[in-house]
């Protein structure tokens, strides 16, 4: 008797998500020191967290022996008054993440379908295992969402469909009036998660939001996040934008203390950093284009993007992962995603844009 035979079926043969590499485990592993390595491996803001985030949360500090506010009543309120929606169309999350699996949790059964692209964010496949739903992964159309097949893949047992505007890991975005046709149009049974975790990157962002407050379209959630534009990954919050009705199922399938107090402090504050996310929204514009640019002078295939990175075909992408590595800076390989031919690299900081470049070359030449 093993405590596999004991746990669920399904539980022991569930893949495991493979993150970025830690920059502290790296060091460890190379013997190097950790402040000559850098980490362009998961999407996250090379400016750091905002300022005036990190002065909340210090404040927070002394009342952390408080339970959170499990109705988190500040940070939505602050959310509702930035986005223009009520308090009870906002559900807060342990990342968005952590939304993406109260919408398993709230609607789908074992044998439910649960659409997403071939080359989507690998959560959606993962919970799909984890809730033992039918995972229905539609091509991709240049390596852009097909929202036309994606719509022709519904039908009557679609519980779940997931679109990610900007996506990862291609970095492509969908046209704003591609994308609302398609939410017109999704029938009302499946519910539909827009993942927005680039949006703030986007120049020309679609008004998604209109689908909550005007159209009250029951069965939409779009899916917003602390992680990426304001720089804090590392505090885990995140939130789902929909009707009432949604939100109020959600929450009743979330722990009741899901996002900490320090988190909601942070993220609250963050809010009103304007200056923090014009700066990096400015610095990623510069940045990618750096990158595009050097990309081009190498001969190197690169998908352009509309996020904040970018990925790049560099022949044995899994080989080029550890060569990297070995000069201390972390990438993505995308042999898990069907793209073995390619890394993906999130844009850094000049002086690490830099870097990546040069060495890349240097592991391109040898
Ligand atoms: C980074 C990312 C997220 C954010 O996840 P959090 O749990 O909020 O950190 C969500 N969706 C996609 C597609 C992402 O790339």
């Amino acid at each position: 008797m093993t405590l596999n035979n004991i746990a669920l079926p399904h539980v022991p043969g569930l893949p495991v998500y493979e993150p970025g590499r830690p920059i502290e485990e790296v060091a460890r592993e190379l013997g190097l020191r950790p402040d000559a390595v850098i980490k362009l491996a998961s999407n996250e803001n090379p400016l750091g967290p905002s300022p005036k985030a990190v002065a909340a949360m210090r404040r927070a500090l002394k009342n952390v022996h408080l339970y959170p506010d499990g109705g988190g009543f500040y940070l939505r309120q602050g959310l509702a008054e930035h986005l223009g929606v009520g308090m009870d169309n906002i559900v807060l999350g342990n990342g968005s993440n952590e939304i993406i699996e109260l919408l398993f949790h709230a609607f789908v059964a074992p044998g439910d379908e649960v659409i997403y692209s071939e080359r989507a964010f690998a959560i959606y496949m993962l919970c799909a295992g984890l809730f033992r739903a039918k995972p229905v992964a539609v091509p991709m159309k240049g390596h852009t969402h097909d929202l036309d097949a994606m719509l022709a893949a519904c039908n009557g047992r679609t519980k779940l469909v997931f679109v990610a505007n900007p996506n990862n890991p291609t970095g492509t975005r969908v046209a704003n009036d591609a994308l609302c046709r398609f939410l017109d149009h999704v029938p009302q049974h499946s519910i539909v998660a827009v993942d927005e975790a680039y949006f703030e990157f986007l120049d020309d962002p679609p008004d998604t939001l209109r689908f909550i407050t005007r159209k009250r379209a029951p069965n939409i959630i779009l899916m917003r996040t602390f992680s990426k534009i304001v720089g804090l990954a590392g505090l885990r919050v995140g939130y789902g934008i929909a009707g009432k009705e949604m939100v109020a199922l959600l929450n009743r399938v979330r722990q009741p203390f899901n996002v900490n107090a320090v988190a909601q402090a942070g993220a609250l504050a963050a809010l009103d950093d304007r200056a923090h996310i014009e700066r990096t929204r400015q610095s990623n514009r510069r940045g990618r284009a750096y990158l595009e640019a050097e990309f081009n002078k190498l001969r190197l295939e690169f998908i352009p993007s509309a996020a904040n990175f970018i990925c790049v075909r560099v022949g044995d992408g899994a080989k080029l992962f550890v060569a990297l590595q070995k000069r201390g800076v972390i990438v993505r390989p995308m042999a898990g995603y069907a793209m073995p031919e390619w890394v993906r690299v999130t844009v850094g900081t000049m002086p690490e844009n830099r870097r990546l470049v040069r060495e890349l070359k240097r592991v391109l030449a040898a």
